[in-house]
């Protein structure tokens, strides 16, 4: 597939989730990153973001609760060039009523070429770089030229 190109500003919008066994983690990292964080526009599944605004004392725009849509909501929002970022503590030892929506929710991260971190040390690595507080220019697929490819009867 063909691609095209989105500018990612200076200001980012940070996706956060965090499954259940996994929130203290998170929380501990967005205490570790909490002067970067502000500088940008957070969004995150339900619990996840609640638990960021009493920590951060900042708005955090809230989807669902993960379980109830809230990762097919962003998920929706990156295939619209909505997301700039995804920091996503998805648990692996435990599996989830909403597997599928989490499995389809990191194929659009990678599809739509996000950056995206599942664990902590990829998150301290994406947020440190200098890309953060810079423009971003990202490869995206084209999707016009997908829309008029061949499609042959029978096959
Ligand atoms: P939650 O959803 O932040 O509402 O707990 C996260 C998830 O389980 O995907």
């Amino acid at each position: 597939m063909s691609s095209q190109t989105r500018t990612l500003k200076s200001k980012k919008t940070i996706a956060l989730v965090a499954h259940d066994h996994k929130k203290d983690e998170l929380i501990n990292w967005v205490k570790k990153h909490r002067a970067i964080l502000t500088e940008h526009h957070l969004i995150a599944t339900g619990t996840t973001g609640k638990l960021i605004e009493d920590e951060l004392n900042v708005a955090v725009q809230r989807v669902l609760s993960g379980p109830l849509g809230g990762d097919q909501q962003l998920g929706a929002l990156i295939a619209v060039g909505k997301i700039d970022m995804v920091i996503f503590f998805w648990d692996p030892m435990e599996s989830q009523p909403h597997d599928s929506d989490v499995k389809a929710f990191l194929r659009l991260c990678v599809l739509w070429n996000i950056p995206t971190a599942s664990n902590s040390t990829s998150a301290d690595f994406l947020i440190s770089s200098h890309y953060m507080d810079e423009e971003y220019t990202v490869e995206i697929p084209d999707f016009d030229d997908y829309l008029t490819r061949n499609i042959k009867k029978g096959l």
